[in-house]
């Protein structure tokens, strides 16, 4: 999770500290660049593929980019990064399905001379991964976080308001991330009594859903409704993304109750429609294309021969090493400022219009 630990390199020039001495050398500008990313929980999985095909092959590269399969997800992620490093990929972007369960693989990369970057996720307790390309996760939760407490303000004037947490797959690194943004402006509500948990449900065990699947979300909160919401109302619930948001509205609807204020993450299509809809409250915009140029861009100057630019050398402690990261800002997005967040997205303007 994120440790404001303080960096070897603190205080040092940021363009010195990464780069391995493969870096240096670069590589010839046709290389293999391998991708592996993790099943497709969420459309920004989907569209990152799509992107990565595209973006690499337009660079001059040539690519390999693979999914995890659904069920088998560690075991195939395991082997398809095997795979890009026993066919000389030169830069092995992974999307870590399980963030505990690739050093192995990542460090078999590193020794064959490739250049691994963490995409979205972190690769935890390995000294193998050189960079991290990602949106502000502790951001994304504080954003989730405040827009829950406006949101149930807009709705009523005074507190208290009953609120439940959700968060996401614990093997996600991302899952504590946004979760300990989202506390830290939450806790000190839930502190002084202005926000209650009905459940009482805080721990992030407690609240975690297993493999990010709707399903499991569902589940949750249809129990959550039968237990503590048979006359009580629930104003809020913390959702850490849309899939995610759109189970927990499935549920509320089901039982026939009013719907709560949900927050979300990601800008999928069907979520946009519901808050423009007035259903869900919030979701974030952490603009795919952005990411994904931001990651091929560092593996231009990898080829080059450049030591790429990171923004962040003190927040992302893998467990072994203080990770150099690029991370990009979110958005919040809620019906008012829906027209403007995604007013240069062709897939998601229309929706608003
Ligand atoms: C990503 C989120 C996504 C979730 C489920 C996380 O690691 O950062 O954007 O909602 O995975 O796919």
């Amino acid at each position: 999770s994120l440790t404001a630990c303080s960096s070897e390199r603190s205080g040092g020039d940021a363009t010195a500290t990464s780069g391995s001495t493969e870096a240096a050398k670069g590589f010839p500008a046709n290389s293999l660049i391998g991708v592996a990313l993790p099943a497709k929980t969420s459309e920004n999985w989907v569209l990152a593929g799509d992107l990565f095909t595209n973006g690499l092959k337009d660079a001059g590269f040539q690519s390999d980019v693979q999914y995890a399969g659904s069920s088998t997800t560690v075991a195939d992620q395991q082997a398809q990064i095997s795979a890009m490093t026993t066919k000389g990929a030169k830069v092995i972007v992974i999307g870590a399905t399980d963030a505990a369960q690739l050093s192995t693989q990542v460090e078999a990369a590193k020794q064959a001379g490739a250049t691994i970057i963490a995409y979205d996720r972190l690769i935890k307790n390995t000294q193998g991964v050189d960079y991290y390309v990602a949106y502000d996760n502790f951001k994304v939760g504080e954003l989730q976080g405040q827009a829950l407490l406006d949101g149930m303000a807009k709705k009523k004037a005074k507190g208290p308001y009953t609120i439940e947490l959700f968060s996401g797959s614990s093997d996600d690194n991302n899952s504590a991330v946004f979760f300990d943004g989202a506390m830290s402006v939450l806790k000190p509500k839930i502190d002084s009594g202005d926000v209650v948990v009905g459940s009482g449900q805080t721990d992030i065990k407690q609240t975690a859903t297993d493999g990010w699947k709707a399903e499991n979300a569902q589940r949750r909160m249809d129990s959550l409704l039968t237990s503590t919401y048979g006359s009580k109302t629930l104003d809020g619930v913390l959702s850490p993304n849309d899939t995610l948001a759109r189970a927990i509205i499935t549920s509320v609807k089901g039982a026939g109750k009013p719907l709560p204020i949900v927050t979300g993450q990601d800008s999928e299509v069907e979520s946009v429609k519901s808050i423009v809809a007035g259903e869900q409250y919030s979701t974030i915009n952490k603009d795919t294309r952005n990411l994904v140029a931001q990651t091929i861009q560092m593996v231009k100057d990898l080829q080059a021969g450049k030591t790429p630019e990171v923004n962040d050398t003190k927040s992302y402690n893998n467990g072994v090493k203080v990770v150099p990261s690029f991370l990009l800002p979110p958005m919040i997005v809620t019906k008012d400022n829906v027209v403007e967040a995604y007013a240069n997205d062709p897939n998601l303007a229309p929706l608003t219009k």
